[in-house]
This record gives structure tokens, C-alpha cells and sequence, in this order.
């Protein structure tokens, strides 16, 4: 009996054993694994690197479960931050976008090397018009990997196999399509990338309503066999606004051959008048030569004359045959005189037609810029602009040293209003937005619409305190519109980020001290500024 108990308890004890040892193996790789992430993630993102502290902190004082969970919620909240961090930042490029969805994709094995031709293509793109070959090959890679002989059922699934929606989990009861036929998961965030590559794409103008409707199209998510359509579509548009750009191309091409026609024109009629005027002037010396002619007649007239009638007659003759030649010439002159004078007005003509022309091209050319530095959407500049601006009010801000501050304005959990009242809604609230922010500012700061939901305005003359001042005035406007959608009210608010120039600045480094300063906002609970610290 005594043996028996004996005999359980050495097994126990060794079974106990072998256990601790198992665990403080796995705690071992566990603490390894953790110290190489944590060394591949150091100096990535300060937040990152406390939460992994902490973790590390937590591990080694044998904090209990409950403890752990909490820390490494922390990190998860962190990488996820990261992670939307990066996005954000791709969001800016549509070359970026398109790599990082590539990236995100689980391709089967047969399918990569097409992938990995596809990511150079897309990086090596430094115009969005060489993008367009490459989407529509995006979109049969996808059709691809979609074929059932690519790993057959669950196929979003097989596309985003890591994915799974996990960047948007805390969004997710938001959604208004879940119970859709398509995969609940990825169906909208495909869309969405789509949205976000048009958003990016910058297309002009004149493509506005092609690229609303497909925005509408694909704001209620994808199936799986309308991503290649999806894709093909933003190529297509590409193509249309490829089009657009060779036939105003040529219509230029057009108008400067018409004007050098017109330039050879006013050289042949220069030279006309040039060979009227040398005309003239011959006809001038004949006559001359003939008055002479007709005057030298005449004194050896006086000197021969036998009697004053026959000189008389003699005389009146010779006069008569200047006054012959006086007239002749008048005449011609006149006549050619005339003829200088039609051509002149036609020449004139030719010139107003001209100038009338150069003028609508002055104006096209005068509207395209305007078109290229605005954002259709808002009516606001666009990066574009801020990009050429920033450099201009930095330089006149080193040199006349005057203070000079830039605000980074994102609207705050802008993603629920698209999911739960539809992107056109979003487009709305976009719309008031800016016109609300726009009316807060003064004349000479200047506003632009940076990315999505994203806006940078350009203090000049203005220190961090007055900076903030005004930013706080606008946010807190901002925050006591409501917006009306179907009869609700629904609030919408912003959080700033504000830096001011420093000596050792460019207008990147300022660019994203504004840019973390905005994260502070996100960080301490959105609608609020937060100021860098100096
Ligand atoms: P946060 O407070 O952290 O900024 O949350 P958020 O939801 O605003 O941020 P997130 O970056 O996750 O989402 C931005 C959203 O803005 C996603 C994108 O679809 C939307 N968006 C960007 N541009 C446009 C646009 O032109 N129209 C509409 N309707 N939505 C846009
Ligand atoms: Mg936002
Ligand atoms: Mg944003």
C-alpha cells in the first residue's frame, strides 16, 4: 500500500518534473522569441518599444495571467497602431498602397514570382499612367489565384489568408453589410482598398462622377469574382484619363502648328511690304530719272529754241510728259499704296485672330493648373499644392525671420461614418468639414486637403501659442457642427497636430513633427491639439 502510494508519487513527481522542465523550455524560446522581437522592433515606434518593456517586465517578475494579458494587449494595440501608422503612410502613394496589398496577399507558391514582377513593376512606376499595365495584371494575378486549381474553396480566405480583418477588429460590429453572400471579412476591405487607390490616384477632375460611381460600387464591399472587374475598372480609368491627356496633347500640338503657319504668314507679308517699299522706291528714281530727262529736253531746248514758239511748244510738251509721268507714278503709288494697306489689314486680322487664340490657351493652360492643385472633392488645394506652397512660405519664413507654424488636422474615427451611413455620406461631411475649417482661417493661412481625411493648414507669421489658439478655436467649431444624415444628427470631431518651424528644419522634418504631435491627439482620445514639445 505504502509502496503503491510510493510509486504514484515518484510518478507524479516525475511527471511534475518533466513538465516544469517542458515549460521552462517553452519559457526559454518564449523570452527568446520575445527578445528577437522585441530587438526587430526596437527603435521602430516609442510606444512599441514601452509595451515591450512592460511585457519584458511582466515575463521575468512571474506575473500572473490576468497581468500578462493585459500587457500584451498593450503590444497588440501598439503593433496594430503601427500597422495603421504604415498604411496611413502608404495611403499618401499609390504605388506604396498597391505594394502593401500585394504584400498582404497569400499567394500559392506558383503564383509569387508573377507577384514579385508585379511589386517592381508598381515600384518602379514614377507616373500613375505606367500603372495601368500592371493593374490590369494585378487583376488576372487575382483571377488566378482564384481558379480552383490555385486551392479551390474559401478563397478569400486564400488571398488574405493572414489578414482575416484583424486591422479593423475594433470597427467591426460597425458594419452594415456583415451577412452579405460574400466573406464578411475581406469582401469590404478589398473595397475599401480600391476606394483608398482611387483616393490616392489623384485622377483629374474631368473623371470625377466615373470615379464616384465606382467608389459607390465598391463602398458595400467585394466578392470575390468582382475584385478583378474592380481592378480592371481603376485601369480603365487610368487609360480614360491617359486619353484625355494625349488628346489635350495633341489639341496643343495642334494650336502651335496653326500658330507657326500663321508666323510664316506675317514673314511672307513682311516681305511683301518689303518688296512694295523697294517697289516704291525704284519707281521714285525712274521718275526722278525721267523728270531729268524731260528737264534736260528742255534747256537744250532754251539753248537750240529758234524762236520763242517753237521753245514754247517744246516746253509745254516736256512738261506734259512730266506731268505724264507724275501721274503714272501717283497712280501707282496709289495703287500700291492700296494694296499695302489690304494687306496690312489682313496681316491685322491675322494678329487679333492670334492673340484671341494665345489668350484661350493662356486661359486652358491657366485652368489646368488651377484643376491640377485642387481636390474636386472639397474645392480645397490639394498635396499637390501644399507640396509647392510649404517650400515657398518656409524660404520667406527663414528669410525675413518670421515664425512660421504647420497644423496636421485629421477628422477623428472618420472610417465609422463611411461604414455605417455609406461613402457618399463620408463625401458629404468631408465636404462641410473643409468649408467649416476654411472659414475659421485667416486669409493668408493657407488650407489644404493633405490625403483622405487628412488636412494641413500653413500658418505664416504665427508661433506655436497663436498657432494653437487658432487651431483650437477651429477644432472646437468643428466639434459643435452636427451633421445631418437621413433626419440624425451625427457629431463629427478632428484632432491637430501643431509644430512650428525650428532653425534646423525642412519643410519635411516640420512636416512630421506635426505628424506625431497629431498621433499625441489620437493617443490622449482624440478631439483635442496637441502641440509638439520643444
Ligand atoms: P482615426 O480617428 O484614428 O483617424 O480613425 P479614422 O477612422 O478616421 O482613420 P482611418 O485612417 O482608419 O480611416 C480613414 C478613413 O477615411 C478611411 C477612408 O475610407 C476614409 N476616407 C478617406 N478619403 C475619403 C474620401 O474621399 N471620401 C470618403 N467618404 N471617405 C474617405
Ligand atoms: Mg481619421
Ligand atoms: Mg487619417
Amino acid at each position: 500500500m505504502a509502496d503503491d502510494w510510493k510509486q504514484k508519487y515518484l510518478a507524479n513527481l516525475d511527471r511534475q518534473e518533466r513538465a516544469e522542465a517542458a515549460w521552462q523550455a517553452t519559457e526559454t524560446l518564449l523570452r527568446q522569441g520575445l527578445t528577437r522581437v522585441a530587438l526587430a522592433a526596437q527603435g521602430v515606434d516609442e510606444r512599441l518599444d514601452r509595451e515591450l518593456d512592460a511585457l519584458r517586465q511582466a515575463i521575468r517578475s512571474g506575473a500572473d495571467t490576468g497581468q500578462l494579458e493585459q500587457v500584451i494587449e498593450g503590444v497588440a494595440d501598439a503593433v496594430v497602431r503601427l500597422d495603421e501608422q504604415r498604411s496611413q503612410q502608404a495611403a499618401g502613394n499609390p504605388q506604396e498602397l498597391l505594394i502593401h496589398w500585394l504584400d498582404s496577399l497569400s499567394l500559392p507558391r506558383e503564383l509569387r514570382s508573377r507577384a514579385k514582377t508585379l511589386r517592381h513593376s508598381f515600384a518602379e512606376a514614377d507616373d500613375i499612367r505606367q500603372m495601368e499595365q500592371p493593374l490590369h495584371e494585378l487583376a488576372e494575378l487575382v483571377n488566378s489565384a482564384l481558379q480552383p486549381e490555385a486551392g479551390g474553396g474559401g478563397l478569400m480566405k486564400r488571398l488574405f489568408g493572414s489578414q482575416g480583418g484583424s486591422k479593423t477588429g475594433d470597427r467591426e460590429p460597425d458594419r452594415v453589410d456583415a451577412g452579405q453572400p460574400v466573406a464578411a471579412n475581406e469582401g469590404p476591405q478589398v473595397g475599401e482598398f480600391c476606394i483608398q487607390l482611387l483616393d490616392t490616384l489623384s485622377l483629374p477632375a474631368e473623371l470625377t462622377e466615373q470615379v464616384e460611381s465606382l467608389k459607390e460600387r465598391l463602398a458595400g464591399g467585394l466578392s470575390e469574382r468582382a475584385i478583378a472587374p474592380a481592378l480592371h475598372a481603376i485601369a480603365d480609368l487610368i487609360s480614360t484619363m491617359r486619353r484625355q491627356m494625349e488628346a489635350e496633347n495633341h489639341e496643343l500640338q495642334d494650336f502651335l502648328r496653326q500658330l507657326t503657319g500663321r508666323l510664316q504668314d506675317l514673314d511672307q507679308h513682311l516681305a511683301g511690304a518689303q518688296t512694295h517699299h523697294r517697289a516704291s522706291v525704284d519707281s521714285s528714281r525712274e521718275l526722278d530719272a525721267a523728270v531729268q530727262v524731260q528737264v534736260r529736253h528742255i534747256e537744250s531746248s532754251v539753248d537750240q529754241a529758234e524762236n520763242p514758239q517753237q521753245l514754247k511748244a517744246e516746253i509745254q510738251q516736256r512738261l506734259e510728259t512730266i506731268l505724264r509721268h507724275l501721274d503714272e507714278h501717283r497712280e501707282s503709288d496709289e495703287a500700291r499704296q492700296h494694296q499695302l494697306e489690304e494687306q496690312l489689314e489682313r496681316l491685322n486680322q491675322r494678329v487679333r485672330e492670334m492673340e484671341k487664340e494665345g489668350e484661350s490657351l493662356r486661359q486652358r493652360l491657366r485652368e489646368k493648373h488651377e484643376q491640377a492643385v485642387r481636390d474636386p472633392l472639397t474645392g480645397l488645394y490639394n498635396r499637390l499644392a501644399y507640396d509647392e506652397r510649404i517650400v515657398q512660405e518656409f524660404a520667406r519664413a527663414k528669410r525675413y525671420k518670421q515664425p512660421l507654424s504647420l497644423a496636421v488636422l485629421d477628422i477623428d474615427r472618420f472610417k465609422r461614418i463611411n461604414d455605417s451611413y455609406g461613402h457618399k455620406a463620408g463625401d458629404k461631411a468631408l465636404k462641410i468639414i473643409a468649408e467649416r475649417v476654411r472659414n475659421n482661417l485667416r486669409e493668408t493661412d493657407f488650407l489644404a486637403r493633405y490625403g483622405g481625411e487628412e488636412f494641413a493648414i500653413v500658418m505664416p507669421e504665427t508661433c506655436l501659442s497663436d498657432g494653437l489658439v487658432a487651431v483650437e478655436k477651429l477644432r472646437k467649431d468643428v466639434s459643435q457642427s452636427q451633421f445631418h444624415y437621413q433626419g440624425t444628427g451625427v457629431a463629427i470631431t478632428v484632432s491637430v497636430g501643431l509644430a512650428e518651424m525650428r532653425e534646423d528644419d525642412s519643410p519635411e522634418t516640420l512636416f512630421q513633427r506635426a505628424d506625431r504631435a497629431l498621433y499625441q491627439a489620437k493617443d490622449s482620445g482624440r478631439n483635442c491639439t496637441c502641440a509638439e514639445e520643444n
